[in-house]
């Protein structure tokens, strides 16, 4: 049997198609398009694709179609993606524009087209149910949090991946399983001293989560994929006071404000350059100050994560760099560790290399290992979608 998994972006599909066989899923094939206007189409295109090329010889062989879905309100955790799921995508589409939208719209596509098959949705959420009220919480009113706003943290998929991966690299076989199993049996106690991660996933957006023996602890990201570190086009973390200031000040609507809070802040709005790191790093190298700005604003803000979670862990055995940026750009993680050896965290700038695979980028007197792992958010969810269908075999 066979997992597809569908990434519905804001102009972009993709998918991963996973074989289920033992313990863990195996990656098949992958693709997709760029610059989608009609998900329908992007939609067709993928399943006929898959068809020519033998790989889904038929849509009975598929066991189930896994959706990495952001934001539910009160639905998260790994689900049956029935249509009572896409209304909460878009009841809460106010805090993830750019992301419920299409993840309602491919459920409905998916449903229509292959109603045989199962849809299971595993939330970006379901990663940080177990962080304490103390994280969890604003200081708002009683009847905001119940109204919902509260911190529910993303990248869930990515961070859990990065949980396991790192445990298994550090030698911490306990712990992997612990990671691995963790939507299962939850949260479980192991012997010996706890592991204490920090990863960091940096890409399109960008957030850092605090992870102690396998389970997130903390994230720098709250009610919306708005918060936190500065995204691509979004703002991450303002104070509250500056909207309604933005709104007197500047004569904006709300819904102006929103769009530029959304679409034309973060490292766009900062460097005025592009949202794409790699151009603002050439305009940055070129001399342009907006640039430099943005790059700077950034490294602060990963590095004031990094720094409040260390101290929450009580000290950090690895910190990990995942995604696009993460994983592909060796100055930005040297900005990132820099001056950091009274922490008896220093890295190897010889092993800082931009090779697209695991490194351990740590001198090798460094107390703190420092990771580079690609991110693998696909194949989470196609194990948790396997295992929703039992169709995979326990991990032991
Ligand atoms: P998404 O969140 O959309 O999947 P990615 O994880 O691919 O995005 O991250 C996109 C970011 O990663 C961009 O800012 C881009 O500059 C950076 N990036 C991606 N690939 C590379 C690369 N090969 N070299 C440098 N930067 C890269």
């Amino acid at each position: 049997m066979q997992i597809l998994v569908a990434n519905l972006g804001s102009t972009s599909f993709k998918y991963r198609l996973f074989a289920l066989e033992g313990d863990q899923p195996r990656l098949l094939t992958r693709g997709g398009s760029e610059r989608v206007t009609d998900y329908g189409a992007a939609i067709s295109r993928a399943l006929t694709e898959l068809s020519e090329d033998g790989h889904l010889r038929d849509a009975s062989d598929l066991a189930g179609v896994g959706f990495k879905t952001v934001l539910g309100g009160e639905i998260s955790g790994c689900v049956f993606a029935d249509e009572s799921v896409e209304q909460a995508l878009r009841d809460t589409a106010d805090l993830a524009p750019a992301h419920n939208p299409p993840y309602a719209e491919g459920l409905r596509i998916f449903r229509e087209r292959l109603p045989g098959v199962p849809r299971i949705a595993l939330f970006e959420t379901a990663f940080y149910q177990w962080i304490s009220d103390a994280a969890r919480r604003y200081a708002v009113p009683e009847a905001w949090f119940k109204a919902g706003i509260r911190r529910y943290g993303f990248h869930g998929a990515s961070h859990k991946f990065v949980a396991e991966r790192s445990s298994e690299l550090l030698g911490r076989q306990d712990v992997a399983d612990v990671a691995k199993r963790l939507y299962l049996d939850g949260p479980k106690e192991v012997a010996g001293a706890p592991l204490r991660v920090i990863s960091c996933h940096l890409g399109g957006s960008s957030s850092v989560t605090a992870i102690r023996n396998g389970v997130a602890i903390g994230t720098s990201m709250g009610l919306s994929p708005q918060s936190g570190l500065p995204q691509s086009n979004r703002v991450g973390d303002l104070d509250s006071a500056a909207i309604p200031c933005a709104i007197r000040r500047l004569g904006l609507t709300l819904e102006q404000t929103e769009k530029q809070l959304v679409k034309e802040s973060g490292l766009l709005g900062l460097s005025g350059v592009s949202n794409d790191l790699r151009d603002i790093k050439a305009a940055a190298d070129a001399g342009n100050p907006g640039a430099q700005r943005a790059i700077d604003v950034f490294v602060h803000s990963i590095r004031h994560w990094i720094g409040a979670f260390w101290l929450e862990l009580g000290g950090c055995d690895a910190l990990v760099f995942t995604a696009g940026i993460g994983e592909n750009n060796p100055w930005l993680r040297e900005a990132v560790c820099a001056g950091l050896s009274g922490l008896g965290l220093q890295i190897s700038p010889a092993r800082n290399t931009t090779a697209p695979a695991e490194i351990n980028l740590a001198a090798s007197d460094s107390a703190t290992r420092v990771l580079v792992i690609p991110a693998n958010e696909e194949l989470v969810v196609a194990r948790e979608a396997a295992r929703l269908l039992g169709s995979l075999k326990p991990v032991s």
